[in-house]
């Protein structure tokens, strides 16, 4: 199976799983560390009311059920949103994902359980080619919402809070987990959007007072994609900040 075949393609030293994604000796550590901090922010939500944020690598939003693909191993959002209707009996599960990329595989991992509603905003047209508007999955509980590069950033946080409001509108999650791509970023080398920090800020708080309504506050978030370090490292600390 897929698991197994990551595992022994890192183990035994590394190798290419997809045209962009190599795994190395260290990924099978890195991979399942990933997504169970996830899960284990899934259980602190759960258990304690403690909002977190994970911040690993290998991402996961572009990860299908039997393949690797974008620098994604394992679905790490998508297994939390499983777990936590598994393990905590959440009834209603809020995805969202601001990441520049659309999450074609966290889509595809959800999209089959209505329960769970997934929202995600990204550059259009860009990597990796889906993610149209029309596409709402076999439930209609995906709301895609393809933005052009180089708008001004307020188009992009209030596309994101009118796809957030049509998502919830009569449905109340019981938990909210965020895929915190901050290559949505003005200036990172992968992405044409031109969020600034104050905007990861505005959006953190505005899942989190929504949160705070639905919820108990309950919010889990965990990093994908981002590769401006520098500015990957600031917007990381000002997103916990707001989550706090
Ligand atoms: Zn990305």
């Amino acid at each position: 199976m897929y698991v197994a075949t990551v595992r022994d393609l890192a183990l035994g030293g590394g190798g290419r799983l997809d045209a962009d994604t190599v795994a190395s000796e260290g990924s099978w550590d890195a991979a399942r560390a990933g997504a169970g901090c996830v899960l284990d922010g899934v259980d602190l939500a759960f258990a304690e009311g403690v909002r977190s944020f994970a911040a690993v690598r290998p991402p996961g939003h572009h990860a299908l059920r039997d393949r690797a693909m974008g620098f994604c191993l394992f679905g790490n959002v998508a297994i939390a949103a499983h777990y936590a209707r598994r393990k905590h009996g959440a009834n209603h599960v809020l995805i969202v994902d601001w990441d520049v990329h659309h999450g074609n595989g966290t889509q595809a991992l959800v999209e089959d359980e209505p329960s769970i509603h997934f929202v995600s905003m990204h550059q259009w047209p860009w990597y990796p080619g889906t993610g149209a508007a029309e596409d709402r999955g076999p439930h209609d509980s995906v709301w895609n919402v393809p933005m052009p590069a180089a708008r001004p950033r307020a188009e992009y946080v209030d596309a994101l809070r009118t796809a957030v409001d049509a998502a919830t509108a009569g449905w109340t999650p019981d938990l909210v987990l965020i895929s915190a791509g901050c290559d949505s970023l003005n200036g990172d080398p992968l992405g044409g959007f031109t969020l600034e920090i104050e905007d990861v800020v505005t959006l953190t708080r505005l899942l989190v007072e929504r949160a705070e309504r639905w919820c108990d506050g309950r919010v889990v978030s965990a990093l994908e994609g981002g590769y401006a370090p520098e500015r990957l490292g600031v917007a990381a600390v000002a997103h916990l900040g707001a989550l706090r």
